[in-house]
């Protein structure tokens, strides 16, 4: 094996770099903070046969317990800068989306609000099409560039196959970055905006526990009569439900939460009764919306519950 770029780690443990903090170690770990070290990174992967992963703020990430054998990617440093550009925001892939929304507020910027309480990073949010109240990421995204082994390109949304909490990115396709198109408007008014939003989400959703948000998507499922995945776990028993360390939260069934010492095997275990749970009683079968890194048991979480 040839030696790792500069600054490539060996042996470094994800579970803290994930909300729910489970999960092990990667076998190497690279936080490139520019395209340079990004395309080394890379490029030695690829030379190495490497596997390998993107973390951004490893808030719908769920790591094995036995961690991933390859190279997982954390961007840093001006991959992860906010910068404005006439009525643009540009974003490094690891920009965290709440700050951006904050920094456009600041700037007199509209469009972003929505990112306020995803917390994830832009690059997440591009992979995973996340949103709340509404907000589209589509409507203000102008172009990401994506990097992978064979160099970077730049992408419109309309090419990014956007559907609900999914994209067609493949796994070695890295938002390095990304520019939002925003519209001029008071900063104060902004400002209210993410204010309302906050308090809107602190009414909704349990606050301060380990978790990576929603567990399950929303089923389009004929037999869920429109209901949400939380409510289907709930009237299906789940909430509070506890295997070891993992329990669903009691104010708000779809959020797994880790008590302290939960595992992802407990995680996934946990994900797996309610599924099935909301099988037996609605016939409807859910489909994570969590992203899993690493050889995670997941024949229970797909297919037939
Ligand atoms: C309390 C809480 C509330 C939440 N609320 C919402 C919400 O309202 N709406 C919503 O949509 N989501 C919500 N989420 C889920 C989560 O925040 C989003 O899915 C977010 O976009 C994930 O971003 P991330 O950077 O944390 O990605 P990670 O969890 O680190 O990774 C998720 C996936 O994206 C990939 N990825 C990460 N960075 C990149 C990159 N630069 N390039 C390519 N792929 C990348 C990963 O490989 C993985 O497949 C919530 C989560 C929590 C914990």
């Amino acid at each position: 094996m040839t030696a790792p770029p500069p600054g490539v780690e060996r042996d470094r443990p994800l579970a803290r770099l994930t909300t729910v903090r489970t999960g092990g170690s990667a076998d190497w770990l690279a936080r490139p903070r520019d395209d340079g070290e990004l395309a080394a990174a890379l490029a030695w992967a690829d030379a190495e046969g490497l596997d390998v992963g993107v973390v951004g703020s490893g808030s719908n990430l769920l790591v094995a317990d036995d961690g991933f054998r390859g190279l997982v990617i954390k961007l840093d440093g001006e991959l992860a800068r906010i910068e404005r550009d006439g009525d643009r925001l540009l974003c490094g892939g690891g920009a965290r989306l709440p700050k951006a929304a904050a920094f456009a507020a600041r700037e007199g910027l509209a469009g972003l609000e929505f990112g306020v309480n995803i917390p994830g990073t832009v690059g997440g949010a591009v992979r995973m099409n996340a949103n709340a109240y509404g907000g589209e990421l589509a409507r203000v995204l102008d172009w990401v560039e994506l990097t992978g082994p064979d160099g970077t390109e730049r992408r419109p949304p309309e090419r990014l196959g956007f559907v609900y909490r999914n994209s067609n990115l493949g796994p070695r396709e890295i938002v390095a970055r990304a520019a939002f198109r925003l519209s001029p408007a008071a900063p104060e008014t902004v400002k209210a905006t993410l204010a309302d939003l906050r308090r809107r989400r602190r009414e909704a959703q349990p606050s301060g526990i380990k978790t990576f948000g929603s567990t399950f998507k929303n089923p389009d499922d004929p037999r869920a009569e429109g209901r949400s995945a939380g409510v289907l776990l709930d009237a299906a028993g789940c909430r509070g439900l506890e295997v070891g360390g993992a329990r669903f939260s009691e104010k708000h069934a779809n959020f797994v939460e880790n008590r302290g010492d939960a595992t992802t095997a407990d995680v996934v275990a946990l994900m797996a009764a309610g599924r099935r749970r909301v099988h037996e009683r609605f016939g409807v079968a859910l489909e994570p919306e969590v992203q899993l890194l690493g050889d995670v048991d997941a024949g229970p979480l797909y297919g037939a519950p």
